[in-house]
């Protein structure tokens, strides 16, 4: 689709990415993909080439996979499809009015011309109110391959590993030190787990399976501080209902912050990430955004949101190259993402939205794969998938296409998930 009254990227325009993670890598890969022939420049304050974060907080924390295995693409890649990487180099500042960024890295200051920006900066790990207790070399936040390294060589067997937040990151980190023989004690302020992306039934689904993997879960548990020793390590956490539990090692799980201050700086617009519409574009035309650090229009729900997940950034990444290419689709794609914890994967598609029924496939009690369907007015509006790959790839398409389906036949796990979209299928003909 052409934009009216927009300009796209023309051959030896520059476009500059902010931002070496998912979504900056697939954004600049895409672009060659799709025939963008000028200079592309990504501008990567971490040390490695692109990798991947979720492995972070499951096999690579459990020592089942490599750094190198983490990389989105080959280094090599980066030089084959002459996207030039700089690594270590942090972007501190954007003049809108010139079209360039202000850099520091290895070779010190430098001004970064662009004709084309695009923000892809993720977030943080949101810290505690007490900043000065992450000093503590054993209080660990989960964002990048840095966090895990250190925090690796804690989890020996008999250690006592408090996890602050019970969201999935949370969870897949509580799991892990289980497998590796750590005493876990998962403390979540909301009375249940994974509140923010599932319903009470999934949640009692996880805390029992946490349960049985031998964790302490306690929810609707507050910190009231964190207690630091002379030699500078965290002791102890204590509780607001008094409760003070010992620690070898504290994870912080509570969740993540965008980073949209450099957009906020030039005076795009921010709430809570940096603004976008559907084609990724903020405030200023000449700058895009994508990934973890947007706000954008939520296509199912209405209304602003963000999303951190994987496929949302690959999604957002191959919109804004389409954008910046001339060839403009929305991004109107709906949100999943994906959660492993033991032997047990959680696939959610269509992220909390409005509902009048969940219908209910398979058993909760028993064994550990069953299916929720959350229907509005008889249509299939999100899906929560623990354990069935094959119906979740089928649950993807009911959600996409808001498929009507029969709640007896949907609970039924004799009928094929296929049969109902066909069924429904022929019934829009
Ligand atoms: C431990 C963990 C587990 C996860 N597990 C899953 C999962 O199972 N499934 C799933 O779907 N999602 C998962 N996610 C979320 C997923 O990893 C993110 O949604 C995804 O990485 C977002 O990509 P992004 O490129 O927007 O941001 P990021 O991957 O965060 O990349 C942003 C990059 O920009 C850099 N940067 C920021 N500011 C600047 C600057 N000023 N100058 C230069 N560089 C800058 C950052 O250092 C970072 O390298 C997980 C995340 C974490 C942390």
């Amino acid at each position: 689709m052409k934009l009216p009254n927009i300009e796209s990227a023309r051959s030896d325009d520059r476009v500059v990415i902010v931002g070496g993670g998912q979504a900056g890598a697939e954004c600049a890969v895409t672009l060659r993909m799709l025939g963008f022939a000028g200079p592309i420049t990504i501008l990567a304050e971490e040390s490695t080439h692109p990798y991947s974060r979720p492995p972070l907080s499951k096999g690579y924390l459990l020592g089942d996979v490599a750094s190198a295995d983490l990389h989105i693409r080959p280094p090599a890649t980066y030089d084959d499809q002459r996207v030039d990487v700089r690594l270590e180099t942090r972007v501190t500042g954007i003049d809108r009015a010139t079209q360039t960024v202000r850099t520091e890295g290895p070779d010190g200051v430098h001004d970064v011309s662009y004709d084309w920006l695009v923000l892809a900066t993720g977030g943080r790990a949101r810290l505690l109110p007490d900043a000065t207790v992450h000093a503590a070399p054993n209080v660990h936040t989960l964002r990048r391959l840095a966090d895990i390294d250190e925090m690796r060589s804690q989890f020996t067997p008999g250690a006592r590993l408090v996890v602050l937040g019970g969201g999935y990151v949370g969870l897949e980190v509580a799991a892990v030190a289980r497998k590796s023989g750590l005493d876990v004690t998962v403390i979540e302020a909301a009375p249940r787990v994974l509140a923010r992306v599932t319903v009470p039934v999934v949640s009692e689904f996880y805390e029992r399976v946490h349960k049985q993997h031998g964790v302490d879960i306690r929810t609707s548990s507050s910190v009231d501080s964190v207690e630091v020793g002379a030699d500078g390590r965290a002791m102890a956490v204590k509780l607001t209902d008094g409760v003070t539990l010992s620690a070898d090692v504290v994870v912080v799980g509570i969740g993540m912050e965008a980073n949209d201050e450099l957009a906020h700086e030039a005076g795009l617009a921010v709430d809570g990430g940096v603004v976008v519409d559907e084609f990724c574009r903020t405030t200023d035309l000449r700058i895009l955004a994508i990934g973890d650090c947007t706000k954008h229009p939520c296509a199912q729900n209405g209304g602003l949101r963000r999303v951190e997940s994987v496929p949302n950034a690959l999604e957002q990444a191959k919109v804004a190259a389409a954008t910046l290419t001339g060839d403009a689709r929305p991004h109107d794609a709906v949100p999943w993402f994906w959660s492993d914890q033991y032997d047990v994967k959680l696939q959610a598609v269509g992220l909390c939205p409005s509902h009048d029924e969940i219908v209910v496939r398979g058993c909760i009690d028993e064994g550990r794969s069953f299916s929720l369907f959350y229907l509005k007015d008889g249509t299939v509006r999100a899906a929560n998938v623990v354990s069935n790959p094959r119906d979740f790839m089928f649950a993807k398409k009911m959600v996409a296409t808001q498929v009507r389906v029969d709640p007896a036949r949907l609970s039924d796990p004799a009928v094929p998930l296929k049969e109902l979209l066909a069924v429904s299928g022929r019934e829009r003909k």
